[in-house]
Order: structure tokens, then sequence, then C-alpha cells
């Protein structure tokens, strides 16, 4: 789930201050490093192992896809939120995140970041399963600033963070959309940023991992946000040309084709571009 907001509010939330609390099972129940404050609860996960997952993952994920940027550290400080029920979870997200475990909200005053925050439903025997796919969407929203990345390269790219099983399933959905006629022409699933359908859903998620999978393997991960980024101002078109040497939209599309038939044909052969976020 993906919350980017524009906002000429001004929210002031900075480092901070609050001083550790006892925890009766896994230590102190806030941790504060220097890029995350993370609250947990009681009995919950230790709030210190969480800050250090957060930090690495944030590290990593920077390194992947923009490793020539100049290292900024985050102020505001961005805000993980254990939730030990799915109540707790939705008083947090509200009511649109009900099918979601993870929710990330990145707030703009003007193109300065005014908030980060992440919410993370505890789903079982202290798993945050959604924190990698959460954690890239707010590293990225670093490089795109308010303009906000296109929803299929943020998607794509979180997705890629998730665990295999379920990677799995949004290929499963993506092959099921493409046989089955739901599949979104690329040049449709390109500028899409509002649903407008159910049925858009599970295939526009599988078609997004797979064309950000199909794109990292073919060169340099890192390259396929400097395209995004390009294709934002300049159009696809031109991007493509520029950074893959492929002559429009259209040309992408048959060649991605092509290789999502190959990769049905003999998946266990083909290679997984190996973003390892997990812990
Ligand atoms: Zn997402």
């Amino acid at each position: 789930m993906r919350l980017l907001v524009l906002s000429l509010v001004v929210l002031v939330v900075g480092p901070s201050t609050v001083p550790a609390e006892p925890s009766s099972a896994s230590g102190a129940l806030t941790e504060t490093s220097e890029n995350f404050h993370v609250r947990s609860y009681g009995g919950g996960p230790s709030a210190a192992d969480v800050l250090k997952n957060c930090e690495a993952l944030r590290a990593q994920c920077r390194h992947t896809w923009f490793p020539t940027e100049q290292e900024r550290t985050w102020r505001p400080l961005c805000t993980v939120v254990l939730h030990a029920s799915r109540a707790s979870y939705l008083q947090a997200v509200g009511r649109g995140g009900a099918q979601t475990s993870g929710s990330s909200l990145v707030r703009f005053d003007g193109d300065r970041v005014a908030t980060r925050r992440i919410d993370l439903l505890v789903v079982r025997a202290g798993q945050t399963s959604a924190l990698a796919h959460e954690l890239t969407h707010v590293v990225l929203a670093d490089r795109f600033g308010a303009r906000c990345p296109p929803r299929w390269l943020d998607e794509g790219i979180a997705t890629l963070a998730d665990a295999a099983a379920k990677q799995s399933l949004h290929e499963r959905d993506f092959r099921r959309a493409l046989h089955g006629g739901a599949a979104l022409r690329l040049v449709d699933l390109l500028r899409l940023e509002q649903f407008t359908s159910a049925e858009q859903v599970p295939a526009f998620y599988g078609q997004s991992l797979s064309l950000v999978r199909f794109l990292a393997e073919r060169d340099e991960p890192a390259k396929i946000v400097d395209f995004a980024a390009a294709a934002t101002v300049e159009g696809y078109d031109r991007a493509l040309q520029k950074h893959y040497g492929i002559h429009d939209v259209a040309a992408l599309e048959s060649r991605w084709r092509e290789y999502a038939d190959s990769r049905r044909k003999a998946p266990a052969e083909q290679p997984i571009v190996a973003v390892g976020y997990r812990p």
C-alpha cells in the first residue's frame, strides 16, 4: 500500500526526544537511530532489532537503486509503528488498508519531505513481513521528490523486496492476466495511477513486477530508476531510446512479452534479480 501525499501543511515531525520505555518482553518499546524512530508495543518485536533491520534495508535499497546519489540523513526521521492488532493498524492507516499488513506515508511540504511514516501489522510470531516493501516506497520517494515515482515503478520495485512466495503469487496473477485477457497494454500500465476496476489490481502488480524484473535483468538495476525519472520529464519513447536503446513503448512491449513467455517455459532456469533486502 502506498500513500504519497502532497501537502502545504507543515507538519513538524522531527527527531524523537521520547526516552526509551521498558518493555516486559522485548527490551525498550521505542528506539531511535540516525534515520528511524521505531515504536513497538509490550510483548511485541524488539524495537532495537527492527531499527537495525530498517537501517540495513535502507542502505541496501539505496545501494541497489541509486548508488551514486549523495547520502542524506533523513530529517524528519522515518517513524515506524508496529501494531499488535488489525484494529490498531486500521485506526492508523484508515479503512483503505483493510487488505494490507503494511502502509507507508510520505508527505511533502513543497519540495521538502514533512513526514515519513510506516505502519506495520505484526502478523504472526513477531513477523513484520511488509517492512522491506514499505521501506522501499519511502526510499524511492527521495529520488523523485514531490513529483512522485510512476506507480508501476514504485510498486514493481517494492514488490521485488517481498518474500519469494509473495512474488510467485504476483507472477501467477501476471500469467493469468496475460492468458485471460485482463492484462493492461504497456502504454496503459506505464501511466496508470488510479485503478478503475478490481481486476486491474492483480494484473497491475503482476505486470509491474515482471516489467521491473525484465529491465533489471537486461541492464544495471539502477538504470530503471534513471529511465523512469527521465520518462517523467521527456516521455517514455525518448527515455527508452536514451537508456535502453529501445525505439519506443511498442518495441519494449514486444520484447517484454517475449521475455515473459520464455520465463513461463523455463522459469527455474531464469535468473532472478537478487535484491537481498530480507533479514
Ligand atoms: Zn506497495
